[in-house]
């Protein structure tokens, strides 16, 4: 099986990747293949796994994604630093078990004849102005829904929820459920401006499209990524046909996970 390593340049990270590649050239049933590889390792942190996930993009449905963490407990991180030994076992036990993570599909529409940009999101995509209120139009299904007025909106996959989303008020969802959520970041709500108010998750048979108003650039990001800066006619989101797979050598059930990361202490 070809494995590929992405790590970060942190020192402990750094050694992670140097003991686990070790441990892969040993093997008779694993080698390292950054180009082709089936599954990937990310050692570091979920931004990391983020990273990865982005240079393996064009081939990321004939991949699965393993993270392995190395500072605080991370969220698609689910392999400790000390357990480099247990993977390399597992990966050469490996049965193709795994579990997929939900995808946002983001298509950014300019004005006049400029092609389309488009975006794949593992996060979420956020679309937001920095100085001055944005104001945009939210549509869904082409139906006008809304005109919001604000910092922005965060729209997220299940696996995003616990990130931007999580900090912006957004409810957790399993990523077995295949939907999209659209949170508010400081919505303006008075007697002249309204919004719902409340985050909303949307069906994976709809769709989004938010139509900034202004002339003012508003700032698109793609996870951890700027998509666009130029000024933008719409972004239309649905969930993507394409999910993100992980090895699943060990069950860690969803809300467990979430506890684990934002509740329990742990050493
Ligand atoms: P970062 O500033 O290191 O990320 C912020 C935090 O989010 C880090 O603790 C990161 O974990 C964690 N995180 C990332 N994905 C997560 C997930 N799915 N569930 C729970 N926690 C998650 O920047 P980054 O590492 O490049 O990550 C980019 C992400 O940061 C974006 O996709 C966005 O979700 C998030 N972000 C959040 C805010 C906010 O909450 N106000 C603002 C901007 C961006 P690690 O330390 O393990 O990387
Ligand atoms: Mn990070």
């Amino acid at each position: 099986m070809k494995v590929a390593i992405y790590s970060n340049n942190g020192e402990s990270s750094l050694e992670v990747a140097s003991s686990l590649k070790k441990g892969i050239d040993q093997s008779d049933k694993l080698s390292i293949d950054g180009l082709n590889p089936e599954i990937v390792i990310s050692v570091g942190g979920d931004g990391t796994l983020l990273s990865a996930f982005h240079h393996y993009q064009d081939i990321s449905d004939k991949i699965r994604m393993v993270g392995i963490h190395t500072g605080h407990l991370g969220f698609y991180t689910d392999w400790r630093d000390y357990e480099v030994k247990q993977l390399v076992d597992s990966l050469e036990h490996d049965n193709g078990q795994s579990v997929t993570y939900p995808l946002l599909d983001i298509k950014v529409n300019y004005s006049g004849s400029s092609p389309s940009d488009y975006g794949l999101a593992l996060n979420e995509s956020t679309i937001k102005q920095i100085s001055g209120s944005m104001v945009a139009d939210v549509y869904i299904k082409n139906q006008f829904f809304e005109s919001f007025r604000g910092d922005g909106l965060c729209v997220s996959t299940p696996s995003g929820s616990t990130a931007y989303n999580k900090s912006v008020g957004g409810a957790i969802i399993n990523p077995s459920l295949s939907a999209i959520q659209i949170a508010e970041i400081s919505s303006i709500n008075n007697r002249v401006f309204r919004t719902l108010g409340s985050p909303l998750i949307i069906a994976p048979d709809e769709w989004v499209k938010i139509a900034p108003k202004t002339t003012h650039k508003t700032i698109l990001t793609c996870d951890q990524q700027d998509l666009s800066t130029r000024v933008v006619e719409s972004v239309e989101y649905r969930i993507s046909k394409r999910k993100l797979a992980f090895a699943q050598y060990r069950h860690t059930q969803f809300w467990q996970r979430v506890a684990n990361s934002f509740i329990n202490e742990v050493d």
